[in-house]
């Protein structure tokens, strides 16, 4: 599976917004976009953001959802097609079917720290769902989907610590955890409310169908 390995801060400071990219530190007066010398684009000549086109604002609306999500480009197509498949709002639709993506799911349940470290979790053997070992973090959950971890003290571990690390967590309503265990349950699909992302979802839409 490819990754990105580019800093996840400059992908931040690229779009002028915080995608949360690294868990916690995010939330600290770490954080890059939080810096005011360092809340530009990244670069020799990153402090130049002029005024973009209509291409452009398109443009980085694209890149704030794939680098939030932490997809490549051919994923993120392929999410576009099928939401222009099915029926309803096509933003809406692919932001729902974004979230509903195992790796996202994994940490709005605070079973990983980032995305990126689900991504490593379920990569790593340690998810199974509804009783099945699964490795794709690009699973797409439909209700009912159960998630329990693999029987080791290490994966109980693993996610236990990082449970442990944030305990005023808000799950989400369309999903149910219990913390004991670890396992949750998939109970209903995410609104637009759910997506954390100040972005507008229909100039993405209209980037994509150019
Ligand atoms: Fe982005 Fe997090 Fe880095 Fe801040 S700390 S720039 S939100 S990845």
């Amino acid at each position: 599976m490819g990754r990105y390995l580019d800093s996840s801060c400059k992908q931040c400071r690229r779009e002028g917004m915080k995608l949360m990219l690294k868990g916690r530190r995010c939330e600290t007066a770490k954080c890059a976009v939080e810096k005011r010398e360092r809340n530009m684009a990244p670069g020799m000549h990153g402090w130049r953001r002029g005024r973009n086109s209509d291409y452009g604002v398109r443009l980085r609306e694209k890149q704030k959802v794939k680098r939030f999500y932490g997809l490549f480009e051919k994923q993120f197509i392929d999410c576009v097609e099928e939401a222009e498949r099915l029926k309803g709002n096509t933003g809406e639709v692919l932001l729902q079917l974004l979230e509903r993506r195992l790796d996202n799911v994994i940490y709005k349940l605070n079973f990983a720290a980032s995305r990126k470290a689900a991504r490593q979790l379920i990569t790593h053997g340690h998810i199974y769902l509804n009783g099945r070992r699964v490795t794709i973090p690009s699973i797409m959950l439909q209700i009912g989907d159960k998630i329990t971890l693999k029987n080791a003290d290490r994966s109980r571990k693993l996610v236990k610590d990082q449970l442990a690390s944030n305990p005023n967590f808000n799950v989400q309503g369309w999903l149910q955890r219990d913390a004991d265990k670890p396992s949750a349950t998939v109970v209903g699909l995410p609104s637009r409310d759910d997506v954390q992302l100040a972005i507008e979802e229909y100039l993405v839409v209209e980037f994509c169908s150019r």
